[in-house]
């Protein structure tokens, strides 16, 4: 059985190989670990291991975990479903979310971060497969939201999210991740956002991600192993 210091040594060699084949600086790719359901055990290991960032879906299981390993040098992302009621806990406890895809829980989280606190770090999590996706803005929405959401105060606009509908097939993923960067560049370009970010890219996909210009892939499978009961 391979130790999760294995795995993390396995999905960087597979980072720098999908940085390499796109003529991409490796550093411009970073590892976000992805630690629903797992124990705070395996974040220590992994961060023994030399991971520093760490995904989380769901608040109450992330607060516990962040309790915890309070000892560590840690930041943490928020990456599920984002309701109302959740914002300030969010917006108190975490250094980047990367769900975002409406205006009012982006003008909660703006409001509720602490002052003492830098900027939370925004990505707007967008919709690349229609019908076959329930959360996320769709591309229509996004220039809107963005311009939006780029005036808050408290919030740093960084870029975008998606969660393609999965899929074994390579050019079926580089199309999807395309269409991702293309509306990051128009943001930039035609809205002259200083959008930076592109976090796509998971277990299965994160080569094709990479060739398409993500700057977070967010690992979770790889690096932890299976989850044990039926999360996405
Ligand atoms: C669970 C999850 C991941 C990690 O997926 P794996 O396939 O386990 O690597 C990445 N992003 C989000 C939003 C997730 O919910």
């Amino acid at each position: 059985m391979s130790t999760i210091a294995d795995n993390i040594a396995r999905v960087e060699a597979r980072i720098r190989a999908a940085a390499l084949a796109a003529h991409r600086d490796e550093h411009s790719v970073r590892l976000l670990a992805v630690s629903k359901t797992k124990p705070a055990e395996a974040l220590r290991e992994a961060y023994a291991a030399g991971v520093r960032e760490f995904g989380e879906n769901y608040l109450q299981e992330a607060l516990g975990k962040q309790a915890e390993l309070a000892d560590l040098p840690l930041s943490w992302h928020f990456i599920g479903p984002i309701q109302s009621n959740k914002t300030r806990a969010i917006a108190e406890n975490f250094a980047w979310v990367h769900s975002v895809d409406r205006l009012k829980i982006a003008q909660r989280l703006s409001e509720q971060r602490p002052a003492e606190l830098p900027p939370l770090n925004i990505c707007i999590q967008v919709n690349v497969s229609g019908e076959a996706s329930k959360s996320g803005c769709a591309p229509d929405d996004l220039p809107a939201l963005a311009s939006a959401i780029s005036a808050l105060p408290r919030l740093t606009l960084r870029g975008l999210m998606a969660i393609p509908e999965p899929t074994e097939d390579r050019a079926a993923q580089d199309a999807a991740f395309a269409a991702v960067q293309t509306l990051n560049e128009h943001l930039r370009d035609h809205l002259d956002l200083p959008v930076d970010t592109l976090s796509m890219g998971m277990s299965h996909d994160l080569e094709s991600a990479i060739a398409q210009g993500a700057t977070w892939v967010r690992i979770g499978t790889a690096l932890f192993g299976a989850r044990d009961y039926g999360q996405p």
